[in-house]
């Protein structure tokens, strides 16, 4: 055992959150308030968006989304695979059916090849995740999707920051979700936001995410506000908090800075990485700016778990992303999905390991971490 204690993800919070929190709690506010209104203006003007409706998770802000646009039982919804629980949960959350499309084995991102392939007349909705925080193919996804008349829901739970074509992502398709979770590029503890530029959804989600009422609950409290209160349709409780908005707004503050230390950081593995027989580093595709939200290395021919064993017994900790939520129990047994139906996203998987990667990071971790890996694999 060495002395070091790598773990695999350590959040960057600093007495401007804990201060911003501790203003919230005096304040008597604590729900849903000034501070998320607050946070949401920011939201969209970070990403460009003209809305941004702040909710408790991205997984939230997807069923919001597919809620929102209409979509629910007999209906498809195309995704990737090789995504986490929420993109296809959601999905069936709602009554349609998810039909996966494999991903491409360079960005490891759903390939729009085989979208065209799997659109059927029932298709009503695309969720294209921005794996790794590497923007898909965006613009071909779109296309397709007014070609079909389909809509276009962003998994961005990665990729708050990241750019296509020198734009961010957050109004490419019909809505665009993040994700604020506490491993997330930047975090409100648990959290997340739909953003859109069509003002009718937004106005939708904003009732849908607390119980589908007239009124949010801090007008109907406050001054400004009343007693009364109609359920125009049935929502959800979905809403964020203002003591999620208070570490949130000072996040934001810092996530571009955030993304360069990641896109550093990513610059020094794949430098001294790529070069080494039995590994395959992560690429950019594009004209993208991909905010490393992970650092996915494939092992060529290293038993997965031997390697993760022996940084563990470094002291550094690893994770993988994803196993693909067609070999999951209840995807196999609700759908019939069977090993070999996505190979890429199978083999991608198989081979994959996320090395640690975050702003708190100390580059002599950095350095470790190369090192070990280094040893591992050449050792064999
Ligand atoms: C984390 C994650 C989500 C869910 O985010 P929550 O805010 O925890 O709901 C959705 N999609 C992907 C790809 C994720 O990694």
């Amino acid at each position: 055992m060495s002395g070091k204690n790598i773990s695999y993800f350590t959040p960057s919070i600093t007495d401007d959150e804990i201060s911003e929190v501790l203003d919230t709690l005096k304040s008597g506010w604590l729900t849903m308030g000034p501070k998320t209104i607050a946070f949401e203006e920011q939201i969209a003007e970070y990403t460009g968006a003209k809305y941004a409706v702040a909710v408790n998770s991205c997984t939230a802000a997807l069923h919001l989304s597919l809620i929102g646009l209409g979509i629910g039982s007999g209906d498809e919804v195309i995704t990737t695979p090789f995504t986490f629980a929420s993109t296809g949960n959601v999905i069936v959350h709602t009554g349609a059916k998810p039909v996966f499309v494999d991903i491409q084995p360079d960005t490891y991102n759903i390939d729009p090849e085989l979208i065209k392939e799997a659109i059927t007349p029932k298709t009503k909705a695309i969720i294209p995740v921005h794996y790794a925080g590497q923007p898909c193919d965006i613009q071909a996804i779109t296309e397709i999707a007014s070609d079909y008349n389909v809509k276009v829901i962003e998994d961005a739970a990665h990729a708050i920051g990241a750019e296509y074509k020198g734009n961010k992502i957050g109004c490419f398709g019909d809505t665009t979700c993040f994700s604020f979770y506490a491993t997330k590029n930047m975090t409100t503890g648990d959290g997340g936001a739909v953003t859109t530029n069509d003002k009718k959804l937004a106005d939708r989600m904003r009732s849908l995410r607390l119980h589908g009422i007239t009124k949010d609950a801090w007008k109907r409290y406050s001054d400004q506000g009343s007693w009364y209160y109609e359920i125009e349709v049935c929502g959800w409780k979905y809403n964020m908090t203002d003591i999620q908005a208070a570490i949130g707004l000072h996040q934001i503050k810092k996530l571009d800075e955030f993304c360069n230390i990641r896109r550093e950081y990513a610059d020094m593995y794949n430098k001294a990485l790529s070069d080494c027989d039995g590994l395959i580093t992560p690429r950019i595709v594009g004209d993208v700016k991909h905010v490393f939200h992970l650092y996915p290395l494939l092992l060529e021919d290293y038993d997965r778990s031997q390697f993760i064993k022996h940084m563990n017994s470094a002291g550094i900790g690893c994770s993988v992303h994803f196993i693909p939520l067609h070999l999951h129990p209840f995807y196999r047994e609700a759908y019939g999905f069977t090993y070999g139906d996505y190979p890429v996203a199978e083999s991608v998987y198989e081979r994959e390991v996320s090395l640690p990667l975050y702003p708190k990071m100390p580059l002599t971790d950095v350095h470790y971490v190369i090192q070990k890996t280094l040893e591992i694999i050449k050792h064999e």
